[in-house]
């Protein structure tokens, strides 16, 4: 996870030098909001897929959050994320957007608090196991379900929400699972710990509908997909044994791109291997990241060489 430097309201500075005072308000209470957005390798140098739609739910994870203001702009958080991406001369990597409540906030309102941001970058971008798109996941339904969306904002990326997300995968885990489905609160599956989820049957695209879940970037490039090339997608209440049904079932997120379940609750998914068309979406998704698709011009922000590695 180390990068030579990170951005830091408004600065480039080294990264060891981002070190967080103890009594930080937003550290204590989870009160941030971040992104996970990833650049890929192209024929044209680093680019970053899909920048200006994680940059938006950025600012709105914020205001969902309650911020009033967002101290820089999507633009300027922009150039801020390629100048981190050169000053590192990285042609992959991860990236981490993250505002939290800096200074104030020990009265639980944020608005006796102020907001930094930061841009951290860093190599290390494997989040699912290396053979994970080929073997598939073994995943159970978690016995924690997904926030009730009248006490926490699924839509937002709030650094505190993912407290539910250790608890199910952490369980998971320790249970032999590779990851957590989790129900929403009237026990419809909503999505995993960091990630989406859709299933196939008889060739058509399920996905559980928005209400309780982030509304992933990725997902939205799956549905995208499906539209070119013609698959029908169907958005809404998803019960657990549809996925016991299913063809095939896939999650996706930025982190973990699109990755197979080969099985749920001990019952085989499928053939029990990554599904055609689970392969056939991974292939168009690496091939869209990486430039080599028509849609990636709209998709990619190409960042430019690393000039010199310094700032
Ligand atoms: N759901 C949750 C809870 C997540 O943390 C993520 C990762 N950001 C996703 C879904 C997928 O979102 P995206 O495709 O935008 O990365």
């Amino acid at each position: 996870m180390n990068s030579r430097y990170t951005w830091l309201n408004g600065q480039m500075i080294e990264s060891s030098r981002t070190t967080i005072p103890l009594l930080t308000s937003g550290f204590h209470y989870g009160i941030g909001v971040f992104e996970g957005i990833r650049a890929y390798a192209t024929d044209r140098g680093p680019a970053v897929f899909r920048l200006r739609e994680h940059l938006e739910r950025f600012e709105s994870s914020a205001r969902i959050l309650g911020f009033l203001e967002v101290p820089y702009s999507v633009a300027e958080l922009t150039a801020a994320t390629a100048e981190t991406i050169r000053a590192n001369g990285y042609d992959e990597c991860y990236i981490r957007p993250l505002l939290y409540l800096g200074e104030g906030g020990w009265n639980l309102t944020l608005d006796t608090g102020k907001a930094h941001v930061a841009i951290a970058v860093w190599q290390e971008s494997v989040y699912l196991g290396h053979d994970s798109p080929k073997r598939g996941l073994r995943a159970n339904v978690s016995s924690f379900a997904r926030s009730h969306p009248g006490a926490n904002m699924t839509k937002a990326k709030i650094c505190g929400n993912y407290v539910n997300s250790y608890l199910a995968k952490t369980e998971s885990h320790r249970l032999g699972f590779d990851e957590a489905i989790l129900l929403d609160p009237e026990g419809f599956v909503a999505e995993c710990t960091g990630a989406n989820l859709f299933l196939v049957r008889h060739g058509k695209l399920v996905t559980p509908s928005s209400e309780t879940i982030l509304e992933g970037i990725t997902r939205n490039t799956v549905t995208t997909f499906a539209a070119d090339l013609g698959i029908p997608v169907f958005e809404g209440r998803v019960s657990r044994d549809q996925l016991y049904l299913a063809d095939e079932v896939f999650v996706c997120g930025t982190a973990a791109e699109i990755v197979g379940l080969c099985e749920v609750d001990g019952r085989r998914v499928g053939t029990g291997e990554t599904g055609p068309l689970t392969r056939r979406l991974q292939q168009i998704y690496a091939d869209a990241v990486h430039g080599r698709h028509p849609r990636s011009p709209e998709w990619l922000e190409y960042v430019g060489v690393a000039a010199a590695k310094g700032v």
